[in-house]
């Protein structure tokens, strides 16, 4: 199947030639021809299938379509968008410039058409880059960014400006909709990406609040892992009618990810374990992520003082570092990134050939979504896991919830001198334990071992983690 036949306009397919991409992936070939109609979806698609372009490519259309509906229909007036104009801002606008202009007029902000909600800030600056990059060809297209942690006068000069797309995190929007310089009243299709983590995070009565400042009369798209519980709760009332399309959940078998289990009989193992597979050459870029801040910080010191090209990346980083961060991962400057869940939200970097889980995720499908880091855009990557005993509970609820085992690995040299730990509750065919008593025989799930690459890993004990 190819592009052509969903029903985009020129300037679009042009974009996706030039990003090479030559034909839509699953979600895109479902997404895009139903929201094209203008049908309200749900839709569930694992991170890395290509989600973004499913609706920012529709968004596009419809900003496209609307301005020619506007022209058509006021041949007469100024077009709205004029590239090549400089974008003036009458509200700011010094008033001795206005000496020979009559009466000053007031223009009020038109506010954008679509809005995208995203969990992250990271999230949401990966979709504006996306907007950018599928929206290259259309003439003076306007995306503004609104996310927390950064200053507010550009923010609120972009909301002043003719604007087509609004991508920001709820948090941030409600503030610019509170002080009333946020205008969604022209609002046509509202996108919640990621909505089943939004709702995780506390978003739901900002979710409610901004719904409520949009157009009832509007498509609304939404993008979660699952539609049970709240998030369902959610869609029933925000969607119409909807669609549902659910092309790769989170129990599909993720075929570009390797999935990998190594049991630490304590933290000093599983540092050794970590620094061991940090110092293999096929390492391209990794990233490994921690439970807390506090560890994210602690283990990128440790490993930038065994020489390594390495940076923590956390909630808690002002806006600006995290971006420098972000952009020396993908600058290659840094080969490995120690982050927390919520930084690493939004992350797309295909060199990413590792992702290593030193600390567990609280949620598993937090685990969904780390793996997710890997194994993009057409790659292979490797999901390591390193686990102690007292993480088997969460080891299990991921594997119950990805329907998956992750196979047990051991390196030589580095193998764990205690017994694996089984579940108490033996479930027939499924689980990771073995018959009680016996040291480490055959591996039940496909277990693997590797040599190490040299005597480097020396085990280096370190502080405990918080939890
Ligand atoms: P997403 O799931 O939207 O984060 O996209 C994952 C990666 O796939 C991004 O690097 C996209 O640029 C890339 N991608 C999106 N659509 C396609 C496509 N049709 N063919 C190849 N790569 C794509």
């Amino acid at each position: 199947m190819s592009f052509d036949t969903l029903g985009l306009i020129e300037p679009l397919t042009r974009a996706l030639t030039a990003a090479g991409y030559t034909e839509p992936t699953s979600v895109q070939a479902e997404a895009i021809p139903a929201a094209l109609a203008g049908k309200d979806l749900m839709v569930s698609s694992r991170t890395g299938s290509g989600k973004t372009a499913s609706f920012i490519l529709p968004a596009l259309t419809l900003v496209m379509k609307a301005r020619e509906q506007q022209r058509a229909a006021a041949p007469q007036q100024q077009p709205q968008h004029q590239p090549q104009q400089p974008r003036e801002n009458r509200e700011t606008r010094d008033p001795r410039d206005q000496r020979n202009e009559g009466p000053r007029q007031y223009t009020k902000p038109r506010g954008p058409r679509v809005l995208v909600l995203c969990p992250t800030r990271e999230l949401a600056m990966q979709v504006s880059k996306a907007a950018m990059d599928y929206g290259r060809y259309v003439p003076g297209l306007s995306v503004a960014t609104i996310v927390g942690g950064v200053p507010y006068p550009a923010q609120l000069k972009a909301l002043r400006g003719p604007l087509d797309i609004l991508i920001a995190t709820p948090g941030r929007l409600i503030d610019h909709l509170g002080a009333g310089k946020a205008v969604l009243e022209n609002i046509e299709m509202l996108v919640l990406d990621e909505a089943d983590r939004m709702l995780d995070m506390g978003f739901i009565d900002d979710i409610h609040h901004i719904a409520q400042s949009t157009p009832e009369k509007r498509q609304t798209v939404m993008f979660s892992a699952t539609f049970s519980g709240a998030t369902g709760g959610l869609a029933k009332q925000l969607l119409r009618e909807p669609q549902r399309i659910d092309v790769a959940s989170h129990t599909d078998t993720h075929a570009d990810i390797e999935q990998r289990l190594h049991w630490a009989d304590d933290f000093g193992h599983k540092n050794a374990l970590l620094d061991h597979i940090l110092t293999g050459r096929e390492v391209d870029q990794a990233l490994v992520f921690t439970s807390t801040q506090r560890d994210a910080e602690v283990l990128a010191d440790r490993l930038a003082e065994m020489g390594h090209a390495v940076e923590a990346l956390h909630g808690g980083m002002p806006q600006g570092r995290r971006n420098r961060v972000l952009q020396n991962l993908r600058n290659k400057r840094l080969r490995v990134l120690v982050a927390t869940d919520v930084a690493a939200r939004g992350i797309d970097v295909p060199t990413i050939s590792h992702v290593i889980n030193f600390g567990l995720p609280m949620k598993e499908e937090d685990y969904v979504h780390r793996i997710g880091r890997t194994g993009r855009a057409g790659r292979t990557g490797l999901a390591v896991t390193l686990a102690e005993r007292r993480d088997f509970g969460m080891i299990q609820r991921i594997q119950r919830f990805t329907t998956q085992r992750m196979p047990v690995a051991t390196i030589t040299g580095l193998e764990p001198k205690r017994v694996e730990p089984k579940p108490t509750t033996p479930r027939p065919g499924f689980g990771v334990g073995k018959p009680a008593g016996k040291s480490f025989g055959p591996r039940p799930f496909g277990a693997k071992t590797f040599k190490p690459a040299g005597k480097s890993f020396a085990k280096k004990p370190g502080p405990r983690p918080e939890r």
